[in-house]
């Protein structure tokens, strides 16, 4: 960028050298054209009014011609030699118009030949002529300056040149070199959209890999827990120090702890799959109100073990297009939620409605509520509000996050409203 705009403003500093040149040639020139014929007119206004066509002026030829055009004096040349001058340009336009210019070649390359005619009042003709400069000759006596002011020019529009160009890119250049920076007070006002649109995918592409670190070293974490858990059970077992009752009591932690790591796995699986974007690209139509009543009818014998009733009112009939496999992933997560985050003789409600052809599903409980300020954060992987609640009812504090994901993907939009100690709302609905 910066060598192309130093180029163009070294064309635009030369063609305006150019220019200035050609133009203050003309004007000169014109000047110069004008100063020799006012010249030529007063001495031809002097030797009319004196009546002395003999006068020697220094450089000056002065010519007498009759009204015929015969020669009757001239100061340089044999008269006898001199043909019949009733057809110069100068002496024809003075018997016209009272007097008359005109500019020939001289035998010098350099100069040329001013006459100027003037006509008196006995029809006669009286001609001055003088050698001057002419275009190429001015040029020439000038050249050297003109080229001294050329390169000087140069010189000076080389450095503006730079220094411009320097002033030109630098916020971009301050830009690139530190994209964080939020005022946008020295960034053009052409680049804005497009700096903002920069900095918005940075900003995308740094939380997108903060989240990834986070989640790693979340997933490290949580995997440690169950394994440390199964491998100090075994070690007490191997030492031989745990009685019979006891091996039957570690047996059961580690089995526990077994089951939780593979529920962790499946669901870092289930994400990461999501993340990279390993999803089929059409979907399958599938009934969700028939995959909610599945799900109620399937969760609905384990919480009755906890006291917690679950029912399911709704249509009976909802077709979108999420895949088998995330409908029951949705509504599991979803209801298993509700039932393990109840009180006992809690109560679950879980619907599916169309309203205005859009789908909502739904599930309410009377459970423990999520106070305000967890509300926004319960997406988030890992994110619990109780971590030792969830872990000890086999949460992995992905189920949410997987929801969320879902909904993404099927472009639904997801609603929480929750208060803690009375329960909680989630609510899904799909912009069809
Ligand atoms: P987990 O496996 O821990 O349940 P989730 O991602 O499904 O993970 O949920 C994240 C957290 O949100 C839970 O640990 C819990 O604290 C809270 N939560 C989710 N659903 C409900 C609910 N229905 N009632 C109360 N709290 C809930």
């Amino acid at each position: 960028m910066k060598k192309k705009i130093n180029s163009r403003f070294m064309c635009i500093g030369l063609l305006s050298i150019v220019i200035t040149t050609v133009v203050m040639t003309i004007v000169f020139y014109a000047r110069l054209k004008e100063q020799v014929f006012s010249d030529l007119s007063d001495i031809a206004d002097f030797v009319v009014a004196t009546s002395d066509y003999e006068i020697q002026i220094e450089d000056i030829r002065i010519t007498y011609i009759a009204h015929n055009g015969e020669v009757i004096y001239d100061s340089k040349v044999d008269v006898d030699a001199m043909e019949n001058h009733g057809e110069r340009p100068e002496v024809v336009e003075a018997n016209k118009e009272g007097d008359g210019k005109s500019i020939r070649k001289s035998d010098t390359l350099s100069e040329s030949l001013y006459y100027y005619a003037r006509k008196t009042d006995d029809g006669s003709v009286i001609r001055v002529c003088k050698e001057a400069d002419n275009v190429v000759s001015m040029l020439l006596s000038t050249l050297p300056q003109i080229i001294v002011m050329a390169v000087v020019l140069m010189i000076i529009c080389m450095y503006l040149t730079r220094y411009l160009a320097a002033e030109i890119t630098r916020p971009i250049e301050n830009m690139v070199e530190d994209m964080d920076r939020t005022d946008e007070g020295d960034i053009y006002e052409e680049l804005e959209p497009f700096v903002r649109k920069i900095r918005m995918q940075h900003e995308e592409i740094l939380s997108a890999v903060n989240m990834r670190q986070e989640f790693t070293a979340n997933v490290t974490h949580e995997l440690k827990t169950p394994l440390a858990a199964i491998s100090g059970y075994a070690e007490l077992m191997e030492a031989g120090m745990a009685s019979d009752d006891d091996v039957k009591h570690f047996s059961q932690e580690i089995r526990k702890s077994a089951a939780r790591l593979l529920s962790l796995i499946e669901d870092i699986l289930k994400l990461s799959q999501m993340d990279a974007g390993e999803v089929e690209k059409v979907l399958e139509y599938v009934n969700i109100a028939q995959v909610a009543k599945d799900t109620v009818e399937m969760l609905s014998i384990g919480a009755k073990k906890n006291n917690v009733r679950v029912s399911y009112v709704g249509c009976d009939e909802a077709d979108i297009r999420i895949g088998k496999e995330f409908a029951e992933e949705l509504a599991y997560n979803l209801i298993e939620n509700a039932i393990r985050y109840n009180k006992p003789n809690g109560h679950v409600i879980v619907s599916v409605k169309v309203k205005k052809g859009k789908i909502i599903f739904t599930v309410k409980d009377t459970g423990i509520g999520i106070p305000k300020e967890h509300q926004e954060r319960i997406f988030e992987r890992f994110y619990r509000v109780d971590k030792s609640r969830s872990k000890e009812l086999g949460g992995t504090g992905l189920g949410l996050a997987i929801v969320k994901h879902i909904c993404n993907i099927t472009r639904a939009d997801i609603k929480l409203q929750s208060e803690a100690d009375k329960g909680t709302v989630i609510s899904v609905k799909w912009l069809g």
